[in-house]
């Protein structure tokens, strides 16, 4: 299998390398939405949010907060996103799951809002009914 983050974890791929540790690591994205953009990933290969065993999730969640804090204190944006692609549909391009962290400003007028939909009478219920049903599996 070959995966452009692996080769970045294994140095076989240059990065500019924000943080690492035993599970973690953190670099900037080379196609940044901002300057600064960084994602974050578990060093093993797991291909999106669902598969990332609970203690790694833990972990990539912790250095997620550490990384924005410095993105927003280093950066000295105004805000940030924090966004996970999961799955092709939901614009996944790199299959190693990663959290996108996203300096923003208020004059940078990028705008992903896409147009927002409204609930027909009732089926607010029957989504969250399929959903609770799931989740409580
Ligand atoms: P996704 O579209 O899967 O949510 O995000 C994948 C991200 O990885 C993209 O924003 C893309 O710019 C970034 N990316 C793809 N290849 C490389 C690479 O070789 N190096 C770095 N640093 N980022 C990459
Ligand atoms: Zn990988």
């Amino acid at each position: 299998m070959d995966c452009v983050f692996c080769n970045i974890i294994a140095g076989k791929e240059p990065a500019e390398i924000i943080y690492e540790d035993e599970k973690v690591i953190s670099f900037l994205d080379i196609r940044p939405i901002n300057f600064g953009h960084a994602l974050v990933i578990p060093k093993k290969h797991y291909e999106n949010f669902l598969a990332v065993p609970g203690d790694e999730m833990n972990a990539v969640s912790n250095i997620t907060q550490k990384i924005a804090e410095g993105v927003n204190k280093g950066l000295g944006c105004d805000g940030f996103n924090i966004i996970a692609n999961n799955g092709k549909a939901a614009g996944q391009t790199v299959f190693h799951f990663h959290f996108h962290i996203i300096p923003r400003y208020n004059t940078d007028r990028f705008n992903y809002r896409p147009k927002l939909k409204s609930y027909d009478i009732g089926s607010m219920k029957e989504f969250a009914e399929k959903i609770r049903i799931a989740v409580n599996k």
